[in-house]
């Protein structure tokens, strides 16, 4: 059966009325039993309470009666008053049944005068014979068990004396009491000779008998009025049931409208209007439409903005776990249909809580709003990025080349992990970043993200920050904190050296400029693998006092080594680019040394330049103001943009030696290098192309119109004291060799 709502509401309002009349029914028992016991105390005191005012009736009637009967022994005429009086007492009481004589005889003892108990019936006694019968006693007699004679003598000590009492009906008393308490009160004694000696007991108890004696002595005379209310059941229930109903019904009705107009109208109209929304609306019924529709928009709206929020991290406004998981599922359904390669990026922020501490939450709070843009920024549109929790990111990256993955993720590691200006403060943020790549690493969106977190263990462990699943390439497994410590002496102790490798001009085969390039090794005497070490130092804040020192030991070289016309190219890390006093710091070093800005070539990647552009253009125009030369390195690999390749006081480009290296062999590799030189010089720069390793790469390079070179061929670095040679020799052997 189904119930709609109207129907439960009714029955639940009737059910519970139902239950409550059963409840007012147990009360009711309950309440008669209550009523019965204490109606029985009540009785029990009335009737006790009358007995005691009888029997001071009856102390005050014998005194009168003493006083009575004194009278009429004195006095005839009082005598006749009061036999008149008796007559009419007799004629006002009906219950009154028959009078008896009661004579006393010489030694004192009563005999009755008459003939048989009983004597007259009401009304059958004349006023003479009621005289008669008043001399010289009256006394009392039982007339068919029903009742007692109402007037009687008392006992006379004299045998003159006489006495009249009145008394009342006590076999009518006694019946009224059995029908009502149901307990019997008996007469349990009487004299002989109709003198009266009275006992009542309430024998239903035998345990609870009570006796009351209302004469033992003397005559009782007096009333007793006693009532024994009962109450039963149906008589409370016939007296109350009214009221209850009543009220009952009232109530059930009284909920039932409120239950109507609160909820179940409200409900049918919701319904009704859910009905019309969800099918057409009739031609001429718009209004109903109009009015259903904010309903449902609000609705809805409401429901999306839950939906967002749940989505959603408060802090950053990035996506929350929960999303990126169905992203990286989605992610990895779309691979396995179409082939894609996603990495699945973990990074762990480091020393927020220490931030916290320091400077509050709202700076911490602060500092993720920032490194969630940068990471935004960094982004392409297929990618995503979440917060999953208080330091963790995630990033969700479509691969196309794993070296370009290499590249987004350090670019992206750069744009972390740097100093953040905030509310006029500095704060150097450390992270780690764990990446596993699909399907390579792993085929589920589980096991990936397990790898990308083993990986994230590693990194935390290891001396690179940055660490792919089982990627063996990544970086050597030396330990990092040995290695932080022995570059940082390394620095103090100026245990770290320079060498410098020509970049030659392929026209005239001069010597256009030294690229020095940082030579390092650690403790046990091997070198240190130089990219890692700069990697290193921008890592652990040690990057400034190593380009400090690098700067350094470039000018002192160039001071020292007096070669007209020398040159020097200095590599700069990204760090750097984005300290404005570098400028400064270099201008400081050049004044110590005496050398000249022009002396100096700075080294930069397209990479940093595209990082932050509008800082580092800033930091590089202010060096070009200086009058030192910008050489843009490693192009190629990196994404500048021509537009700021124009804005910059570049003068040359460095083609990047994975180009060139092969550049005989390989088609594409030689039309990349014939096209970024035609690019260079229709820009007006000049072009190097490094990593020339053989006398035939020359060549090409020679017939391409590139302007210098540097390699192997040309020159492994030299050592600081080579230097001098190789300017020495004005013509450089494998170049005359090939007749040039
Ligand atoms: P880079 O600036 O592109 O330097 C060129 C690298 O190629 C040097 O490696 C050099 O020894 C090597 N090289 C030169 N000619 C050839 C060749 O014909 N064949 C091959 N296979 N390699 C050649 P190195 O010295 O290990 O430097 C590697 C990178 O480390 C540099 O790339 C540069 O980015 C960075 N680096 C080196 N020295 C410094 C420095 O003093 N400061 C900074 N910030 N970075 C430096
Ligand atoms: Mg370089
Ligand atoms: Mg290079």
């Amino acid at each position: 059966m189904r119930l709609n709502i109207s129907t439960f509401s009714i029955a639940l309002v009737g059910g519970f009325a139902l239950f409550m009349f059963v409840l007012w029914c147990l009360s009711l028992l309950v309440l008669v039993d209550r009523q019965n016991q204490q109606h029985a105390v009540t009785f029990r005191q009335n009737l006790h309470g009358q007995v005691l005012q009888l029997q001071q009736k009856q102390r005050l009637w014998l005194q009168s009666q003493y006083y009575l009967l004194n009278t009429l022994a004195e006095s005839p005429s009082e005598r006749h008053k009061f036999q008149t009086f008796l007559w009419d007492y007799y004629q006002r009481n009906p219950s009154i049944w028959a009078v008896n004589l009661v004579e006393f005889d010489e030694r004192g003892n009563p005999v009755s005068r008459s003939s048989k108990p009983g004597c007259l019936q009401p009304g059958q006694m004349h006023r003479d014979d009621f005289d008669d019968y008043l001399v010289p006693q009256i006394s009392s007699c039982r007339i068919d068990d029903k009742a007692l004679l109402e007037i009687a003598g008392p006992v006379a000590a004299d045998g003159d004396a006489l006495v009249l009492l009145v008394s009342m009906d006590y076999f009518d008393f006694l019946n009224e009491f059995y029908s009502l308490s149901g307990r019997r009160l008996e007469r349990v004694a009487d004299n002989e000779g109709g003198f009266q000696f009275h006992e009542f007991g309430l024998t239903a108890n035998a345990t609870n008998r009570v006796v009351i004696p209302i004469g033992d002595t003397v005559t009782v005379a007096g009333e007793l009025h006693l009532v024994l209310q009962s109450v039963t059941f149906w008589g409370l229930f016939e007296r109350q049931a009214g009221i209850v109903i009543t009220v009952l019904v009232a109530a059930s009705s009284l909920v039932l409208l409120l239950l109507y107009f609160s909820l179940l109208r409200p409900l049918q109209e919701l319904t009704e209007k859910m009905r019309l929304a969800a099918g057409k609306p009739q031609q001429g019924d718009s209004s109903r439409g109009v009015e259903v529709m904010p309903g449902l928009r609000h609705l809805h709206d409401d429901f999306n903005a839950l939906q967002q929020s749940a989505k959603r991290d408060p802090v950053t406004g990035l996506n929350n776990r929960v999303i990126f998981e169905d992203r990286l599922a989605q992610a990895i359904r779309e691979g396995k249909r179409s082939g894609r390669r996603y990495a699945l990026v973990l990074i762990d922020l480091r020393g927020l809580t220490d931030f916290a501490h320091q400077h509050g939450q709202y700076i911490v709070d602060a500092l993720l709003r920032q490194v969630a843009d940068g990471l935004q920024k960094s982004l392409r549109e297929s990618d995503h990025v979440a917060r999953f929790e208080r330091n963790l990111f995630a990033l969700l990256l479509e691969v196309q080349r794993r070296d370009q993955l290499n590249t987004l993720v350090e670019k992206i590691y750069l744009s972390v992990v740097r100093r953040h200006q905030l509310y006029g403060r500095e704060f150097d943020l450390n992270a780690y970043f764990g990446v596993a790549i699909y399907p390579e690493h792993a085929a589920d969106a589980g096991d990936l993200y397990q790898h990308a977190s083993d990986a994230l263990v590693r990194a935390e462990h290891s001396d690179w920050p940055i660490q792919y699943f089982r990627d063996a390439d990544a970086v050597t497994d030396t330990s990092g904190f040995t290695l932080i410590q022995s570059l940082r002496r390394a620095i103090e102790h100026d245990e770290l050296k320079l060498v410098f490798q020509p970049v030659v001009d392929l026209a005239s085969y001069d010597t256009v400029y030294l690229e020095a390039l940082l030579r390092w090794k650690d403790e046990d005497k091997h070198d240190v693998s130089i990219d890692h070490t700069i990697r290193l130092a921008e890592q652990n804040q040690l990057i400034k006092p190593l380009t400090n020192w690098i700067i350094e030991a470039a000018c002192r070289f160039v001071s020292e080594c007096d070669i007209e016309g020398i040159a020097i190219g200095i590599n700069l890390s990204m760090i750097d680019l984005h300290d404005r006093r570098l400028p400064e710091r270099i201008d400081t070093y050049l004044r110590r040394y005496q050398v000249r800005p022009g002396q100096i070539v700075i080294e930069i990647t397209e990479g940093q330049i595209m990082q932050d552009p509008d800082e580092v253009v800033d930091v590089l125009a202010h060096l070009g103001v200086m009058g030192l030369s910008l050489s843009i390195d490693d192009f190629g690999t990196g994404q500048a943009s021509l537009t700021y390749l124009k804005e910059l006081p570049v003068e040359k480009l460095k083609i990047d030696q994975s180009f060139v290296r092969d550049m005989t062999t390989n088609p594409d590799d030689q039309l990349i290098v014939r096209a970024t030189i035609e690019l260079a010089h229709t820009l007006d720069l000049k072009v190097v192309a490094e990593g020339v390793e053989s006398l035939s790469t020359c060549d090409l390079l020679a017939e391409m119109k590139c302007d210098y070179v540097q390699g192997y061929y040309v020159s492994r670095p030299l050592e600081a004291e080579q230097v001098a040679t190789w300017f020495e020799t004005s013509v450089k052997p494998d170049l005359v060799r090939k007749g040039r």
